[in-house]
């Protein structure tokens, strides 16, 4: 099953995806982090500098992962794995998987967060730690990153060939594609550690709370003073990752952890790429302390966390009404619904229901505008000087269009005529009105 669920995309598309993953992503990470901290967040420096200085000055900015960066490294994702193993927290069931399983978390990632920041804070007023050690050496932690997490990848790829943790992983023939799309849908090691919790939730995203603060702090110590953009943009980058982990039991549900396997396109991401790109406004404001006014301030964190808290109602709206079996009331109303049904892989009938009021029948993937909205409102202090601070912007229309295409291509599989019929009382896509 793993060739046919994988590859909503033609093969041709996959490797060539998977090709530029693999020889333009680590490159792109570190020229970034290059661009922020060395060169002003300015992309023509970068290319001036690399234009005069060719392969062999890109080779000389590329830092060596350092044993400090490895011990960060290491002490991090230590503390991160033993809060996630022995915090205590509710027993959650995930969503039944396409082989029929249906996995058992511990959530406990409201714990692991508030534990975690307090944990840094604490470190840094006692003056056990400083954070700005992190920030100095961020290139040579990046480094490490890319190379330890493609190890890590192997890894995922020789476990799941030769000791898969449940029946939801296989083989598509193909090992290109089983490393880049993964070969075990819930890897774990025991019968408790989830990989992927840890590597999408507790590295990944954790990291980025820990590198929001990390800058601010940055700013504080260079200047004694933070900025107010840096405070608006760490703010609602924080506000956004609580929102995150408060939720995370509902992200157990999502395609990132129900459907897309454990393998290099989303593991490398959550470990490299969201350190690096996701957190990339705020390592620009570290050094370009723009002062916004209070007023104007207010404006961006009022309309962030507005856009923050429509992404979340959406999530919640089509979890309350999963969960309630479609009675719970979707704006003030009783929803209205599809009932699907669908066979699994193991050839059982199931059923599903498809929720076509509220947020979800505006378009089949509203939530991605306000998602995408959200993140160009915590780029704004970065005001427009430079092009930079908005890749991840950009990035993340492109690949939430794409994922929303996935998801339909998927979605249409599995539902066949009950898909047909959501679609034609919903018609579009992602932008109300715009493109079916
Ligand atoms: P979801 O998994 O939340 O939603 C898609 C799934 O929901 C479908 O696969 C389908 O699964 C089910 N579904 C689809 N339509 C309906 C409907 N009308 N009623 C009920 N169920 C439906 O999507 P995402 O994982 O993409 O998004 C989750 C959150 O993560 C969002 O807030 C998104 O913005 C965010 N996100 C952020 C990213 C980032 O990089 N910042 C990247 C991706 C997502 P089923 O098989 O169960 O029917």
């Amino acid at each position: 099953m793993g060739s046919e669920s994988n590859m909503v995309h033609s093969p041709m598309l996959t490797y060539a995806s998977m090709l530029s993953l693999l020889t333009l992503c680590p490159p792109f990470v570190i020229l970034l982090w290059y661009t922020m901290v060395h060169a002003d967040g300015s992309v023509l420096q970068s290319f001036d500098y690399l234009r005069q200085h060719g392969l062999q000055g890109f080779i000389d900015i590329w830092p060596k992962p350092t044993a400090t960066a490895w011990k960060i490294i290491a002490c991090y994702a230590a503390f991160e794995a033993a809060l996630q193993l022995w915090l205590p927290g509710k027993k959650v069931e995930g969503p039944i998987s396409p082989s029929g399983n249906r996995p058992v978390y511990k959530a406990n990632g409201v714990a692991a967060y508030a534990v975690t920041l307090i944990t840094y804070l604490g470190l840094w007023w006692f003056g056990i730690f400083n954070p700005t050690i992190v920030y100095d050496h961020l290139g040579e932690i990046f480094s490490a990153l890319i190379f330890g997490s493609f190890i890590f990848c192997i890894f995922l790829y020789v476990k799941g060939l030769v000791a898969p943790s449940s029946t939801d992983s296989g083989s598509s023939g193909n090992m290109i594609i089983d490393f880049y799309w993964g070969m075990e849908l819930y890897p774990r090691i025991g019968k408790n550690f989830d990989i992927k919790v840890f590597t999408n939730c507790r590295f990944g995203m954790m990291s980025w709370a820990v590198l929001a603060v990390t800058y601010c702090i940055k700013q504080y110590e260079t200047y004694g003073r933070v900025s107010d953009s840096m405070l608006t943009n760490m703010i609602l980058m924080l506000v956004y990752v609580t929102k995150f982990f408060w939720w995370e039991a509902g992200y157990w549900n999502t395609m990132d952890i129900a459907h897309d396997r454990a393998g290099f396109y989303i593991c490398w991401g959550c470990l490299v790429w969201v350190p690096s790109v996701y957190t990339s406004p705020g390592m620009y404001l570290v050094n370009h302390p723009v002062n916004l006014g209070v007023q104007l301030a207010l404006y961006i964190l009022v309309a962030g966390i507005l856009c923050i808290y429509i992404n979340y109602d959406c999530d919640r709206q089509r979890q309350e009404f999963r969960r309630t079996n479609g009675k719970a009331l979707v704006w003030g109303k009783a929803p209205s619904k599809i009932h699907a049904s669908y066979t699994t892989t193991t050839g059982e009938t199931k059923s599903s229901l498809l929720l076509t009021s509220g947020w979800w029948g505006l378009s089949r993937h509203f939530h991605y505008v306000p998602e995408i909205l959200a993140a160009f409102f915590w780029t704004l202090p970065a005001l427009f000087n430079h092009f930079l601070p908005y890749f991840y912007v950009v990035f993340l229309t492109i690949l939430l269009f794409d994922r929303a295409k996935r998801d339909d291509d998927r979605c249409r599989s599995k539902y066949g005529k009950y898909w047909k019929l959501y679609c034609e009382k919903v018609p579009y896509r992602i932008i109300p009105g715009f493109g079916v």
